[in-house]
C-alpha cells in the first residue's frame, strides 16, 4: 500500500508550508523552516530554496510530503506540534 503524504507544517507559526514559501533545511534535524522562523544558528543551515525546490530535490521529503497552492491545515497535526513545542519549553 502506498504510504499517505502528508502536509508538513511551520514549526513556529504552525501553518502549512506552501509551493512558493522560502524555506532552509538544517543539519541537526533535517527538518524544513521557513527563513523567517529558522531558529538555529546560520552555520547549521543546510539548503535552502523554495518550499516546492526543496521537496522535489530530497527523496525522503518528496517521498512524504505534499506540495501545493492551497496546502490544507491538519488540525491533528497542529496540535501535535503544539504539544511538542509546550514539551520543549518544560
Ligand atoms: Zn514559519
Amino acid at each position: 500500500m502506498e504510504k499517505e503524504k502528508i502536509q508538513p507544517h511551520c514549526e513556529v507559526y504552525l501553518k502549512p508550508f506552501k509551493r512558493n514559501d522560502k524555506v532552509h533545511t538544517d543539519t541537526l534535524s533535517n527538518q524544513i523552516f521557513h527563513v523567517k522562523c529558522f531558529y538555529f544558528k546560520p552555520e547549521f543551515i543546510k539548503d535552502t530554496g523554495t518550499y516546492e525546490e526543496i521537496v522535489n530535490k530530497y527523496p525522503r521529503y518528496k517521498k512524504v510530503f505534499i506540495v501545493s497552492d492551497k496546502p490544507a491545515t491538519s488540525l491533528a497535526l497542529r496540535a501535535t506540534l503544539r504539544k511538542n513545542s509546550i514539551d520543549r519549553l518544560k
